[in-house]
């Protein structure tokens, strides 16, 4: 019986878990110098928590959430979204007590959306949400951190910020209202599914690909319009501390994000390699939805990007090679030999034996292998309490009693 993978799941191994470890270790690092705490959260929550805040007309919740009845019936679904779950786990556990209260994760997501390269149904996050400050300098931090993970991870890359405001969420509201309206009057020129979405979600027709609908969509009233002048000079401020930290920004005044929970500054760092899904990160402020899931009423701000985006971006990482490879040459040597093999584990070295009773194959693997060190274990170092260590590169080699062979190493 031969059982495949689920479609838009994949296994990580050799090289591409090596990738995998490389940034989930960076996100740590640069998560303890901005000053975020790690929070981690169930892979699966009530459907609730995703239904009304994510927009109950998004694509995510109305075609893509894996959700089902659980044996007595608690309606339940696979996380699409890890701002959501951060939020409800700093509500359940009273971590909002002290503000602003700065979390970051990484993990798995599920979304049931049509694979290709960039694009699975099970894939992983990684997210930084800062919870309690309306001051636009959160907004500034929270990009200045993607940004120099990303120059981190894949310093060679193509990347451009992508930024726009959406104004309060009443302009949001009214900004629908003006679309619709827009685009019923234009409805001949827009696709059957396009006209479905006029009444629902407005918002989403402004995604289109569609060389025609692109014409009219430029002529679509602007969301830029709507907004006070007094958030429109945040905005600029924004803007200005982007380009004196020398982060190149690029203007999308239709950018608008998937999610219903968005509200003033948006933004995405997109890579111009990697075909149709080239954003790496996405995020922006969401205003009022931490009291729309029951918190207090605090703003809030952060990112999501995607893990195996930003592999398919990385250049290759040489696995590290063993250190030391040990070579037993019968089987009744193994309890002198296991000796040595705690002692180089307990200070911290690598080591690597092939379960042959055979030198010249161990010996030929540890050079194939690259390896430092070989530790030969015959009837003479048993009975001599010793081990012989060959020094791979000049082919060096000498037998040492245990307590000299850190020195010898070093
Ligand atoms: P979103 O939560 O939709 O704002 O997505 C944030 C980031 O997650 C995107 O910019 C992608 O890098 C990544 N992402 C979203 N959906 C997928 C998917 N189906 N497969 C792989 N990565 C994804």
């Amino acid at each position: 019986m031969k059982i495949n993978p689920v479609r838009g799941t994949h296994d990580l191994f050799g090289e591409e878990i090596r990738k995998f470890n490389k940034i989930v270790s960076e996100v740590k690092n640069v998560a303890q110098k901005f000053g975020f705490n790690e929070l981690v959260t169930p892979i699966f929550e009530s459907s609730e928590l995703f239904e009304k805040p994510l927009g109950e007309q998004s694509d995510v919740v109305l075609k893509e959430m894996y959700t089902f009845n659980d044996r007595n019936e608690d309606k339940i679904t696979l996380r699409p979204e890890y701002t959501t779950p951060m939020i409800r786990a700093a509500i359940s556990n009273g971590l909002l007590n002290i503000l602003p209260a700065k979390f970051f994760g990484t993990g798995q997501m599920f979304r049931r959306e049509r694979p290709q390269k960039g694009r699975y149904r099970q894939f992983n996050q990684i997210n930084f949400e800062n919870f309690g400050s309306d001051d636009f300098f959160a907004d500034i931090e929270i990009i200045c951190l993607a940004n120099t993970l990303l120059k981190k991870l894949i310093p060679d890359s193509n990347i451009t910020l992508y930024i726009n405001s959406l104004g309060t969420r009443k302009n949001l509201s009214d900004y629908k209202k003006l679309l619709s309206k827009f685009f019923n009057d234009n409805k001949k020129s827009l696709s059957k599914a396009n006209i479905d979405k006029i009444n629902t979600n407005p918002l989403r027709i402004l995604d289109s690909k569609n060389v025609e609908e692109k014409e009219i969509i430029k002529k679509s009233p602007k969301l830029i319009e709507l907004i006070s002048k007094t958030d429109l000079n945040i905005y600029e401020e924004i803007k200005n501390c982007l380009t004196e930290l020398q982060i190149p920004i690029i203007e999308d005044l239709h950018l608008v994000r998937g999610l219903d929970y968005y509200c003033h500054t948006v933004f995405e760092f997109k890579t111009n390699e990697l075909g149709s899904q080239d954003t790496l990160i996405g995020g922006g402020r969401y205003d009022g939805l931490i009291k729309t899931l029951g918190g207090k009423d605090i703003p809030g701000v952060g990112w999501a990007g995607g893990i195996e985006r930003i592999m398919l971006l990385m250049n290759k990482i040489l696995q590290k090679e063993k250190d030391i490879h040990i070579a037993i040459l019968d089987p009744s040597h193994k309890i002198h030999a296991i000796k040595i093999y705690d002692f180089l584990i307990k200070n911290n070295f690598s080591i690597y034996w092939n379960y042959k009773y055979n030198l010249k194959k161990s010996l030929s693997l540890a050079n194939e292998k690259k390896a430092n060190y070989i530790i030969l274990i015959g009837e003479n170092e048993k009975i001599n309490n010793n081990f012989t260590i060959k020094n791979l590169s000049n082919g060096e080699q000498v037998s040492l009693e245990i307590d000299n062979i850190l020195d010898y190493l070093k």
